[in-house]
């Protein structure tokens, strides 16, 4: 069951690499030698994740905050 989902990730992606539907779901990104778990888009095949450029950005900024404030 999804929760209302970002307007920029309505439109199914696919895998520029193999060509398959990404799903989107909790990967750990690694940032200042720490994981933290965000929900991406990625490949279920190969692996890919997809990071849009904004929600990059957006997730970037707020991990630096969480990292300030602690
Ligand atoms: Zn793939």
């Amino acid at each position: 069951m999804n929760d209302t989902p970002l307007s920029e990730t309505s439109p199914p992606w696919t895998c520029a690499r193999c060509g398959e539907p990404l799903t989107q779901g909790k990967i750990e990104i690694a940032y200042l030698g720490s994981a933290f778990p965000v929900d991406l888009w990625h490949c279920p095949t190969c692996g890919l994740v997809l990071i849009p450029e904004a929600l990059a950005l957006g997730r970037m900024l707020e991990v630096e905050k969480m990292l300030e404030d602690k």
